[in-house]
């Protein structure tokens, strides 16, 4: 069995592949399409093995977790992404790690944001989680409040909202994920004529290892790839 670090390589170069040829396929360039490996299964090593293979977007989806690989990685220049649910009490420490933050979930939590950032003199880049599935166990905003929500921004200082975030149904299959997917970037389009001016919803953060070509095809500029980088690495 070949080592982690060349499996890893070897694991990041055929997802790079897909992702341009799914990109071609929506009329787009692979550089239009920003890769966040999801380093949440492996330790600093891995992570470290990553950055070296030339990716420097991760993801965490744990608060704790991402504190603690941005505090051990600290001399390299990672922009680290947090992907799951952040607590409000948990921000300030948060805060000056993350570059995109890609599951705000409630005006609470914006706020909370905004207040913070504006404290500190910080600048802090969101996306707004939307559930898309019907799942009831996923965090997010409603589709239908989205109006309303974003009619919010206008408010914000220092948190810029740039697109939306999506996961697509667990029990659905392929062509269901890109109906989900689908759903996010009609909804996006829809928004765009209700956001205050200044606000961007240019990304699209939507695809993981499962699903992420549809993803891409259905216009995301984000996918988030955690197990498809780490097969073949099992101790
Ligand atoms: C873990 C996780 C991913 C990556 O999932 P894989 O299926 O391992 O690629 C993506 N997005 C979120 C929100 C996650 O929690």
């Amino acid at each position: 069995m070949a080592d982690v670090p060349s499996r890893i390589a070897e694991n990041l170069a055929r997802v790079r592949q897909y992702i341009a040829a799914a990109a071609a396929r929506s009329g787009r360039h692979a550089s239009d399409v920003t890769l966040v490996a999801v380093s949440k299964y492996v330790d600093i090593d891995a992570a470290q093995t990553l950055l070296d293979a030339g990716c420097s977007d991760l993801g965490e989806s744990r608060p704790q977790e991402l504190w603690r690989k941005a505090e051990a990685l600290a001399g390299s220049s990672v922009r680290w992404h947090l992907i799951g649910h952040l607590q409000r009490n948990k921000v300030r420490r948060t805060l000056p790690h993350v570059s995109l933050l890609h599951a705000c979930d409630s005006l609470r939590l914006l706020q909370e944001l905004d207040r913070v950032a504006t404290e500190v003199s910080g600048d802090m880049n969101v996306l707004l989680e939307v559930n898309i599935s019907g799942d009831a166990a996923k965090h997010g905003f409603q589709p239908d409040e989205m109006p309303s929500v974003v009619e919010s921004l206008a408010a914000l200082k220092r948190t810029h909202v740039r697109g939306l975030m999506g996961m697509a149904s667990l029990a659905g299959n392929t062509n269901e994920a890109r109906r989900n997917f689908e759903r996010l970037r009609l909804l996006r389009d829809e928004l765009i004529d209700l956001v205050p001016s200044g606000v961007e919803l240019t990304e699209l953060s939507m695809g993981m290892s499962r699903d992420f070509e549809g993803a891409i095809e259905e216009g995301a500029t984000i996918v988030r790839v955690g197990s498809a980088l780490f097969e073949g690495c099992e101790a």
